[in-house]
């Protein structure tokens, strides 16, 4: 099969074919990485129309219960819903966000929702790369809704906030002593902040929790000139405040549509997202010389031991990769 097939049967928005054709982006097969790459020149063109949405939070917090309603809610609206996710664990873990089919039923039934867990291998970069690449897949066989799935830890959320209009943080309530160990850098990256499980008798600690939410953010500097970090209460499993979710990424989106800032945004992420490219091409390349593979072990045993230093052998190492 050529990438024409792959292409056609994207924009023909057929299931088995996009599938398909993000497996060859999973792939590590060099001749599959062409084709996937010949597929992704062709349907460009046909991307980026989508509305792009971040979720991240710790495990429990109620991520797939959350994307599960909300993405029952949007086609219900008739959008099309594409749910990916980054998680580099999964491959340690044996899938620790969305590895179990039992998670998503009901939207996994959708003839209007797509749902693919994250890819199983590969460093953090690595998995970027191929979630950042199906969501263009998915754009192009037109998904206008992109959920991004991220557990709450580590480098991961950084990655996913490159790639979306709308970073959204689920948190629970009863945060008190949470609040102190919070990252800050969690608060700098979120558009919202939206307090999960508000229902039955936690309806009170949720509205506690978000004023606490809310200080915090007084405390942050903002991104934008337009938006201000709101802090909003939902229930995934009732579905109360998910209209209200919805209602602030569609205000989000024209505040900075209206005042230029998210064509800025999607301009600088591609910028990063070409030196990333870069970046992790210049490793793989400098590790994957033969030269430096061979020398590799003696050289940094010399610095351990003290006999040559660790300027002298990065001299070495990268003159070796120039060969
Ligand atoms: P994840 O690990 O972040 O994906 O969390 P899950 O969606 O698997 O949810 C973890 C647990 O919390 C499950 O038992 C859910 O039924 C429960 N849960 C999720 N959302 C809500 C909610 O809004 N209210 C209540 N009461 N429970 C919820």
């Amino acid at each position: 099969m050529d990438a024409e097939f792959y292409i056609d049967g994207v924009l023909q928005k057929k299931r088995a074919i996009i599938a398909k054709s993000i497996t060859l982006i999973e792939s590590a097969l060099p001749a599959h990485q062409q084709l996937a790459q010949n597929i992704l020149d062709g349907l460009l063109p046909h991307a980026g129309n989508a509305i792009r949405i971040g979720i991240s939070g710790v495990p429990g917090v109620g991520k797939s219960t959350f994307i599960e309603s909300f993405g029952m809610m949007l086609i219900d609206k008739g959008h099309r819903v594409a749910v990916l996710a980054v998680d580099p664990s999964s491959s340690r873990s044996g899938g620790s966000i969305m590895g179990d089919k039992t998670r998503m039923e009901r939207l996994a039934l959708q003839p209007n929702a797509f749902i693919r867990p994250s890819p199983t291998s590969g460093t953090l970069g690595g998995v970027a790369k191929k979630t950042r690449e199906s969501m263009i897949i998915c754009e192009a066989a037109g998904h206008d809704v992109i959920l991004i799935e991220t557990v709450g830890v580590g480098q991961s959320e950084t990655a996913v906030a490159s790639m979306v209009d709308f970073f959204l943080v689920l948190m629970l309530a009863g945060a008190g002593d949470e609040l102190q160990g919070i990252k800050k850098g969690i608060l700098e990256l979120a558009d919202a902040i939206v307090i999960n499980k508000a229902d039955g008798n936690n309806i009170e600690r949720a509205k506690e929790a978000r004023s606490e939410y809310e200080s915090a953010l007084h405390l942050i500097e903002s991104k934008s000139a337009v938006w201000s970090v709101p802090v909003l209460t939902c229930s995934a499993l009732t579905m109360d405040g998910l209209e209200e979710v919805w209602k602030t990424i569609l205000d989000h989106r024209k505040k900075l549509t209206d005042a230029a800032e998210l064509d800025e945004k999607r301009r600088l992420q591609a910028i990063d997202w070409m030196w990333a490219l870069v970046e992790n091409g210049l490793k793989d390349r400098f590790f994957n010389n033969p030269l430096v593979k061979a020398q590799l072990p003696n050289i940094v045993a010399a610095v351990e031991k003290g006999k040559t230093s660790p300027t002298a052998a990065a001299n070495e190492l990268l003159s070796m990769h120039n060969q």
